[in-house]
């Protein structure tokens, strides 16, 4: 299995248009992060988890030539914003884009995108077909477990793929969903800034939650401007837990077949 970080930044990315702070205007090629979502490439399928406003971009820098699944977090608009885009892969793949999501966030893709779903469709719009997560995902014989956090009050989807985890926009993660996290190797957790927020994890409460699951490697993700520099802040870490940043791959040994 191979992850691609596609984009680290929270939902105005860094740089955010138009700011003069230093990190905005770094050099670094690290700070420099798209909406957040990842590419995660088994051996029979390409899956998407998310589709900011970035997606495009995001498919055309790593030249993603089939993808079977775009997998929901939530519907906050920097995570479903360029589901309008899935239409390039309609047309080369001529079928629907499978997209997994709540209920609840189903209805606001429905919603948000109402022109995909009407009666009488107008020729080129986005073909998608909802499914729902409730026992479980299988795609092209993987299985993926849903991981449910706590968004503020929102409840957000994390997934689990082999011994792989992502979970981004979470504050609160129930005991359930650790337990499913305790025997995975490799997780990703959002992390938006030093300071407290009201609905993300800051990163003393990301550090301390990957600190009790201890898995092999862990990356944070959905990271503001105001985190600081990328270099500056990796130094403050322990050594099992990185920044993602942007263009990042991981290989991840398969604990199955699929
Ligand atoms: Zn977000
Ligand atoms: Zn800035
Ligand atoms: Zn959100």
């Amino acid at each position: 299995m191979k992850i691609t970080f596609l984009g680290t930044g929270t939902s105005q990315g860094v740089p955010v248009i138009a700011c003069p702070c230093r990190v905005c205007k770094s050099d670094s090629a690290k700070d420099k992060r798209l909406r957040s979502s990842v590419l995660v490439q088994l051996k029979k399928s390409n899956i998407v988890i998310d589709a900011g406003p970035d997606f495009r971009y995001q498919m055309l820098r790593e030249d993603v030539k089939l993808l079977d699944a775009i997998l929901i977090t939530h519907s906050h608009k920097d995570h479903i914003a360029g589901l309008d885009d899935v239409r390039s892969y309609n047309y080369l793949q001529k079928r629907p884009m499978d997209i997994y999501a709540s209920v609840r966030d189903q209805e606001t893709i429905k919603q948000e995108f109402s022109y995909a779903f009407r009666e009488y469709l107008y020729p080129g719009v986005p073909v998608i077909n909802l499914h729902n997560i409730q026992q479980g995902i299988r795609i092209n014989g993987a299985d993926i477990e849903v991981l449910p956090v706590l968004h503020m009050k929102m409840e957000v989807y994390g997934y689990k793929i082999g011994d792989f985890a992502y979970i981004t926009d979470a504050n609160f993660i129930p005991a359930e969903t650790m337990a499913k996290l305790m025997d995975c190797k490799v997780i990703v957790l959002n992390a938006l800034r030093k300071e407290p927020h009201v609905s993300h994890y800051n990163l003393e409460e990301a550090v301390r939650v990957l600190e009790f699951l201890r898995p092999e490697k862990a990356y944070l993700t959905h990271i503001s401007h105001l985190m600081g520099f990328h270099e500056e802040v990796e130094k403050e870490l322990p050594g099992f837990i990185r920044l993602a940043y942007d263009g990042l791959e991981l290989d991840i040994p398969n604990s199955w077949s699929e």
